[in-house]
């Protein structure tokens, strides 16, 4: 069956469908209904109670007239049921169809809102239809199903009606395929895929739809499971890696000897799984999460060291170039004394520069590159890579996580994130990754104390600012980013910096913002870190992993304009040293509800997994994870927040199913084979594989 054999589907009517995705019988099945209308409530007009809404009422014309003038000017259909009582239908525009339509003694139903006017009861507009015999009042009580509707369907006069009967047609005559295993869907209680459509678009009970829609559900987390378990088992996990030898030299120097503290247990752990990944054989892919400040940076030196150890070369990649720099000072600074050659590799170099160190890395001579995107440019290429590293993670799409594994021969991967991303989101974003987690900051971190201010008590926290400053403390005070080029934001922290400067004269305050050079921002980074700097006015370019332990305040202006991982993300700049620390957040004058939630939320808890959790829940996955490129799957009926228990199901069953037979040749897998193909590609081209 084609689309093209539905009645009426004119060429116009057809492309407006098109336009909506649906190219296909089986698309058009899967628009589903947004709403319901009962109208299985037939009731006498004698026994009516005061108004009431969707009912239907069965009755005949007594009388048929136009009545008012000017703009009451309407046409009334006087509808007489079997006890004598009346009830008037009132059009106000077409009614004139009514009138040649219909005639005094027919029977017919009206279907809407009765309403009391003096001692009259009248439908306006209500949905007329003739009945012609008595059996005909059985097939009324029914629930309407309500399709999506948009200015194209209405332009091609495309009705529910239409759109229904078109469905109805098609459940006759396509043969619908089940595809999932059948002892599956027993085992969940959910309907064969059939009694699905019918149940979504004849429902017989307002509740059916709701059980039948469990299904799709089910079925497209199924097949995305599905999708996962074979690019992470069939694709990933045979995958050959290089074997390293194990902590040799570097790693033992680094852990014993520089390292001036004790590992947290976290982040013993962690190492403990990546060691185990790189001896294996097989090549790492690890997502290392942890909340800002719990020390990942040490974590990655250690598998870096590693990988030195073996006599391969590691790269780590940072979002920003900020970040890249610091990652680059913290390490040489951390690793001085092992005598091995650390690059940084950012987009802002000289091309003499550059050229420079794209033959050491080529060569050999460079043993870690530390950069921003540059590092996953064409031209840069390695001798022996055999470590990545990609901090924040998330803020990277999945392309550029197989762009920088593609620089060697199947390095090792190592992601890391700050963004606790909530267990549901984890479980469908990164089913390729292994998961490692430290859940501890280091000992002797007091938590952040935080709390919102409004203007009122500026000259308050100036003061307080003062003395803590007073007493060897710095401080940051962030101003939003409107847009990434915006003069606006650019405004606000240079004025901000000006208010600071006027404000406290004796005080040497500095300015960082997106828009400066590289040499400019490092500058000013380091004039901060050494103390110079007690005040570090800065846009939110100082969001990500900037670690200066002896900040110990944060004013965020305007706080009520960040989101609520970000203002945790900033709130991790502080609270790394040993001095107590504190944040206050500066609302503007409008706040908004979702807003106050998170001001709120921010003074209630250190947690980044509550945080994470809150966030997700207040912005939805796809705005919580920013991008597009984040690899969240769009689903159509399934909402990975909601759907949680059918998530965890369907992954179970995907990844045991996969395990039992991971081509889908059994018999009993043809059907569900064939649905998956295209998933599958679409899924492994996303991922670089295929
Ligand atoms: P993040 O996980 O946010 O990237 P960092 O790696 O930047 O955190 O570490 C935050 C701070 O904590 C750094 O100043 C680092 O030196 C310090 N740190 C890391 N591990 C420990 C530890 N085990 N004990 C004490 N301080 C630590
Ligand atoms: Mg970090």
């Amino acid at each position: 069956m084609k689309l093209t054999d539905l009645p009426y589907l004119s060429s116009l009517r057809a492309q407006a469908l098109q336009k909506h995705g649906i190219d296909s019988p089986e698309d058009l099945l899967m628009l589903f209904p947004f709403r319901y209308i009962d109208r299985t409530r037939v009731q006498s007009l004698s026994s009516l109670q005061g108004e009431q809404e969707n009912i239907t009422i069965i009755g005949t014309i007594k009388a048929i007239r136009d009545a008012g003038f000017d703009r009451k000017k309407r046409v009334e259909i006087i509808l007489q049921d079997k006890q004598g009582a009346e009830v008037k239908g009132v059009w106000f525009r077409g009614g004139g169809y009514f009138k040649r339509e219909y005639k005094t003694g027919e029977q017919v139903s009206f279907f809407g809102t009765v309403r009391i006017f003096g001692r009259d009861l009248s439908m306006a507009h209500p949905e007329v239809e003739r009945i012609r015999s008595d059996r005909e009042i059985e097939t009324l009580k029914r629930i309407v199903p309500v399709y999506p509707g948009n200015s194209e369907f209405s332009k091609a006069r495309i009705t529910h009606r239409m759109l229904h009967n078109w469905i109805n047609r098609i459940l006759e005559q396509l043969p619908i395929q089940e595809f999932l295993p059948e002892s599956l869907l027993e085992s969940l209680s959910l309907p064969v895929r059939n009694q699905a459509f019918q149940a979504i678009h004849n429902p017989e009970t307002m509740e059916a739809p709701a059980a039948a829609l469990e299904r799709f559900k089910f079925e497209e987390l199924f097949l995305f499971e599905l999708s996962m378990a074979r690019l992470k088992q069939v694709c990933i996990e045979p995958l050959e890696g290089h074997r390293f030898s194990g902590p040799g030299s570097y790693t033992e120097t680094f852990l014993n000897d520089l390292l001036p503290f004790q590992l947290t247990n976290g982040q013993s752990d962690a190492l403990e799984d990546i060691r185990k990944d790189l001896t294996s054989g097989r090549q790492m892919h690890r997502l290392l999460q942890g909340d800002v400040g719990s020390g990942k940076t040490v974590v990655a030196a250690g598998a870096i060291l590693m990988a030195m150890d073996s006599g391969y070369q590691a790269v780590l990649m940072a979002p920003t170039e900020i970040l890249a720099e610091q990652h680059y000072h913290t390490l040489t600074r951390l690793l001085g004394e092992l005598n091995l050659e650390i690059r940084l590799l950012t987009g802002g170099q000289s091309s003499r520069l550059r050229r420079d160190l794209l033959t050491a890395i080529e060569g050999g001579a460079c043993d870690l590159v530390v950069g921003t995107h540059a590092v996953i440019q064409q031209g840069v290429r390695f001798r022996k890579l055999g470590l990545a590293v990609v901090d924040e993670q998330h803020r990277f799409g999945v392309q550029q996580r197989s762009a920088i594994l593609g620089k060697g021969d199947h390095p090792h991967l190592l992601a890391m994130s700050a963004t606790p991303i909530p267990r549901s989101l984890a479980m469908t974003l990164y089913s390729d990754l292994d998961l490692s987690t430290i859940r501890e900051l280091p000992a002797g971190r007091e938590p952040v104390r935080t709390a919102v201010r409004t203007e009122k008590a500026r000259d308050d926290l100036y003061r307080f600012l003062e003395q803590n400053i007073d007493e060897g403390g710095q401080a940051y005070i962030v101003y939003p980013l409107v847009e990434e080029s915006s003069a606006m934001d650019l405004k606000d922290a240079t004025l901000g910096l000006q208010k600071i400067q006027h404000r406290f004269p004796g005080l040497e305050a500095g300015l960082v913002h997106g828009r400066m050079s590289q040499e400019e921002k490092e500058h000013v980074m380091g004039r901060f870190y050494n103390g110079e700097l007690k005040i570090l006015v800065a846009t939110t370019v100082i969001e990500v992993g900037v670690d200066v332990p002896n900040a110990n305040v944060m004013i965020i202006e305007h706080a009520e304009r960040f989101g609520l991982s970000q203002l945790h993300q900033l709130r991790g700049r502080i609270g790394r040293g040993e001095r107590q620390s504190y944040c206050i957040l500066m609302p503007g004058e409008k706040v908004g509800n979702s807003a106050r939630i998170r001001l709120k939320k921010m003074v209630e808890t250190g947690d980044g997994f509550e945080i994470a959790e809150t966030d997700l829940k207040l912005r939805g996955p796809g705005d919580f994870l920013g991008t597009k490129q984040s690899g969240l799957p769009e689903f159509r009926y399934a909402d990975i927040v909601e759907d949680q228990w059918l998530l965890a199901r369907a992954k179970e069953s995907a990844w045991s199913l996969m395990r039992r037979d991971p081509d889908l040749s059994a018999p009993e897998h043809r059907e569900l084979a064939r649905v998956f193909e295209p998933v599958f590609r679409e899924r492994a081209a996303w991922f670089g594989l295929g």
